[in-house]
């Protein structure tokens, strides 16, 4: 019997692949080993479940494991695969103490990524936490609540009871921090909010959302001043101080008392399991691999978080740890182990945040500094325009940026920020630029108009009108 194509993570990426794998041949037989409880789980919608406007952390769950039984899928949760060896084409999985060996006819490495909490000391303290998975995402819901009014199941079998019922049982915190004004911060500052708690964010650029360039950046700044929320910009964070529990946080210009810290600075690629492989990195640190998802080393694939992809304006390696990029590329790798190759795409970058009301988008290469690196003379033009014709209820201020190679005139990305169904619109630019058109083309692109949905003149259409002059 041929070895098994075996899956190393059982989220977004590895059970794509198991998943599409099965159904592209329903003979195969595919092994995914999850070193967790929780498999095919939404970390996307961790802040919404912590800030209650989603209800059970099940909500959160998307093919459970009967579920992934039924489709002829392998799935062993509790399992860690602790080594590789590329030359023997097998793999050393741990479960409950014991250790056991898996060949493997082809390898798919979905590990994901974790979060980062260096150099910030303190972190060991107690109600000091990172937002990712369900289990933080859990005990941070619980450490909200009042003691006498429980907020998370712990009936639910994959809940770390003992650990809901450690925070359960504490004073609430009054008074919270969040160090990183990234997309997770920005959306755990909400969450906070909702819970009524003092909330201030630490960044140490003068930018929330970095990446999302100026105009979404002190939009979103403002708005969060708006709703209360305490923003900290060019301020280093040292340490979360305090005795057993966080008291403090410690930045370089003094000190704010906080009863409950969440360290949102970024996150880093689950590599260490390739690393005695022959298995190459990328400059990134993720995993480099081709445009099917083959690593350097054959019959070993690498998919989602850990791994690198191309980018769709510059074509050079790029790492976008999001969740489309890690379910479509566990879904072509799947299809590809079965027999017919299929690409697993290219990314732009394109990312979207909701801050409280505002919403924000962001595709392509907006920074200059990036632009030019990347060989492009880049000009950028920015507009505000109305969300919807000017008569009908519910316009609101959009403001799109577009960026482009002045000799080519090719879009090279943009950013949206607005109230109003802004965020979605950015993947207009993201059709755009997988389509590498230029900005007159932009400007002549058939958008949909109707007083309800959009001006006749599309904010996208405006700011590539703009733009089209300043090359023109
Ligand atoms: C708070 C938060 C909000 C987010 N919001 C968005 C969003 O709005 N939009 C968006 O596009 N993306 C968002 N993301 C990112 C998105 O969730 C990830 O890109 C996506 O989950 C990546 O999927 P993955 O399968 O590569 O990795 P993961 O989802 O991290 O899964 C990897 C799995 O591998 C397992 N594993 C690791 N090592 C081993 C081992 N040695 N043996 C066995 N199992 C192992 C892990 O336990 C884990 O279950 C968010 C992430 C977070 C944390």
């Amino acid at each position: 019997m041929a070895d098994p194509f075996v899956v190393v993570g059982g989220d977004a990426a590895g059970l794509s692949a198991a998943s599409k794998y099965r159904r592209a041949n329903p003979d195969g037989d595919v092994v995914v080993f999850e070193k967790g409880r929780w498999v095919s789980y939404a970390h996307c919608g961790t802040p919404y479940y912590v800030k209650g406007e989603v209800d059970r952390l099940t909500d959160l769950l998307s093919l459970s494991p009967e579920a992934a039984a039924e489709r002829g899928i392998d799935l062993r949760r509790d399992h860690e695969v602790v080594a590789v060896d590329t030359d023997a084409e097998q793999v050393t999985v741990e479960h409950d103490g014991e250790r056991f060996v898996q060949p493997y006819g082809d390898l798919l490495v979905a590990t994901g990524a974790h979060a980062v909490t260096a150099p910030i000391e303190g972190f060991e303290r107690e109600l000091a936490f990172t937002m990712h998975g369900l289990d933080s995402a859990a005990a941070i819901r619980a450490a909200l609540a009042d003691p006498d009014e429980p907020a998370v199941d712990t009936s639910i079998e994959y809940v770390d009871a003992d650990r809901v019922n450690h925070y359960a049982a504490m004073v609430p915190p009054e008074r919270v921090a969040i160090v990183g004004g990234g997309y997770v911060g920005v959306e755990m500052a909400e969450a906070f909010r909702a819970h009524d708690l003092e909330t201030h964010v630490f960044q140490r650029g003068s930018h929330l959302l970095s990446p999302f360039g100026d105009a979404v950046c002190e939009r979103v700044a403002d708005h969060l001043r708006e709703q209360g929320v305490h923003l900290h910009l060019d301020t280093t964070v040292a340490e979360l101080a305090g005795g057993d529990r966080v008291e403090a946080v410690v930045h370089d210009d003094g000190r704010v008392p906080v009863d409950l810290a969440l360290v949102g600075i970024g996150v880093a690629p689950n590599t260490e399991l390739l690393d005695p492989t022959p298995v190459e990195l990328g400059e990134s640190g993720a995993v480099s691999v081709d445009d099917y998802g083959r690593t350097t080393v054959d019959g070993v694939y690498a998919a989602g978080d850990c791994a690198e992809d191309s980018h769709t304006v510059t074509g050079a390696p790029a790492w976008v740890p999001l969740g489309l990029t890690a379910n479509r590329a566990g879904r072509a790798i799947g299809q590809t182990v079965a027999g017919d190759p299929e690409p697993v795409g290219d990314v732009a970058g394109t990312a979207v945040v909701k801050a409280f009301e505002l919403e924000a988008g962001r595709v392509g290469v907006i920074d200059h500094d990036d632009a030019r690196a990347a060989g492009f003379d880049p000009v950028t033009e920015q507009v505000t325009a109305g969300s919807r014709s000017g008569y009908y209820p519910g316009n609101e201020p959009t403001t799109v940026s577009l960026t482009a190679d002045r000799e080519t005139g090719r879009l090279l990305g943009g950013s949206i920020v607005g109230r109003d169904r802004a965020a979605i619109r950015i993947d207009t630019l993201a059709t755009a630029l997988e389509s590498d058109l230029t900005v007159p083309e932009v400007e002549r692109l058939d958008l949909a108009y109707a007083p309800p949905f959009s001006p006749v003149w599309d904010p996208v259409l405006v700011a590539a009108k703009v733009l089209r002059s300043e090359l023109d």
